[in-house]
């Protein structure tokens, strides 16, 4: 997306809007794909980075399937055409009637305690087939919010615990046909994933039904020029030739799953937003924007760093700003960053916003959430309408004795 497309979806559709770019999304996705060749690779995207049901449509198209972490996000996978066996649903504390349900849709069951697999085992015996989430104990990932491998995690079962899942399922006779895990996101280093397999394949030879082994994600992107991407190219060679080996002393060919999020999304997105005040304080100059921590938590949540452009004056003479939210919190989107220089009215573009931008985003302050564009064949499309006072009160129910005389009468 050049930036006067970007300036004129920001024109067309008002800010501020997430905007998709739709090829950069399909290439991110055969892209990963590719990396594993050989191999019987199986994708399920993370719907819970961006789960518009145009963008399921998309990877749909591609081949892929879904992981789901939440019943609802397994209906709006069923709601975009994906079939049941499509979908891997990984919840993580839900009731045991979550998981009744979804085994009801007919989706494929990721287990991650112990009380719930005894409660599965106790309820279906052998009569339904799941997956059981390890947790490896590997230290990795970006951000102690998103590493979910460590010992401290409430993820999975402890790799140290194989001995109590492997009585439970002798005991109730559980079909458990696939192991997984996922420690985390922003993982660079193609050893950790590698240590991560080794670890599996150990646990594997407990299971002997397993039909597929899933690595989870974590491949991270580049947000920072210079930043380093995970290289997949690499992960996946080593994983497969490792993977290949397994197969082998496992005596049968199983599938390879991964369930990428932020690899297949986050840079075909962007945030428009627009310019509402430049203000001069005695230590800093703002750019303050029409929008905030409530459209894009990241920057304030994980200290996230996503690259900021002035898309209206691309040639201005370089200045440094903070660009701020207009939220009644200290919301940035980034600190001390050298702008060309910025006018009230100008429209930045906030980079790398596709993953866990609009599905993180809310109604603080009672702020609409933004409207999301995608760019399908040439063509941006309106995928989702910005949102309308009708949004915010739509739930609420009032209580008669609470309403005001004057109300009433009105009312009447
Ligand atoms: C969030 C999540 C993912 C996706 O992680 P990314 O870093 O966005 O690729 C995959 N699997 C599970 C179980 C998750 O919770």
């Amino acid at each position: 997306m050049n930036h006067s497309e970007l300036l004129s979806i920001a024109g067309n559709f008002g800010t501020p809007t997430y905007v998709y770019d739709a090829d950069t999304i399909v290439q991110q996705y055969r892209k990963l794909q590719n990396s594993f060749k050989p191999l019987n690779v199986k994708l399920h995207y993370a719907m819970k980075a961006l789960n518009n049901i145009n963008v399921l449509r998309l990877l749909k198209h591609e081949g892929a399937g879904i992981d789901a972490v939440s019943i609802q996000e397994v209906h709006l996978g069923i709601r975009a055409g994906f079939l049941p066996k499509e979908i891997m649903y990984t919840p993580n504390c839900v009731s045991f009637s979550e998981i009744k349900e979804a085994v009801d849709l007919g989706v494929m069951i990721n287990l991650d305690n112990l009380n719930i697999l005894e409660q599965f085992g106790a309820y279906y015996g052998d009569s339904v087939n799941c997956c059981i989430r390890i947790n490896p104990h590997i230290m990795a990932g970006g951000n102690s919010n998103i590493s979910v491998g460590h010992i401290d995690s409430k993820f999975g079962i402890s790799i140290h615990q194989i001995r109590h899942v492997t009585r439970i399922v002798e005991h109730y006779n559980i079909s458990v046909v696939g192991l997984h895990m996922h420690t985390g996101s922003d993982i660079l280093d193609a050893d950790v994933f590698l240590r991560g397999a080794n670890l599996l394949y150990d646990v594997a030879r407990e299971f002997p039904d397993l039909q597929f082994m899933d690595f989870g994600s974590g491949f991270k992107v580049a947000y920072k020029d210079g930043d380093m991407a995970t290289n997949v190219e690499q992960v996946g060679q080593r994983i497969a030739e490792s993977f290949q080996e397994f197969c082998k002393w496992y005596g049968r060919e199983l599938e390879l799953w991964f369930e990428p999020g932020k690899y297949i999304v986050s840079e075909s997105g962007s945030l428009l937003v627009r310019t509402n005040v430049v203000k001069q304080t005695t230590s800093t100059v703002f750019a303050g924007v029409d929008s905030g921590q409530n459209h894009l938590l990241r920057p304030m949540l994980y200290n996230a760093y996503h690259k900021i452009e002035n898309i209206s004056n691309p040639n201005g003479e370089k200045k440094l700003y903070s660009i701020v939210g207009n939220i009644c919190e200290s919301d940035t989107f980034g600190n001390d960053r050298l702008l060309n220089e910025v006018r009230e009215g100008d429209v930045l573009s906030i980079s790398n916003a596709g993953a866990y931008g609009f599905s993180m985003s809310n109604q603080y302050n009672a702020r609409f959430r933004p409207a999301e564009v995608l760019i399908y064949d040439g063509e941006s499309y309106l995928i989702r309408k910005r949102e309308t006072i009708q949004d915010l009160i739509q739930n609420e129910v009032e209580i008669p004795a609470l309403v005001q005389q004057e109300e009433l009468v009105e009312i009447d």
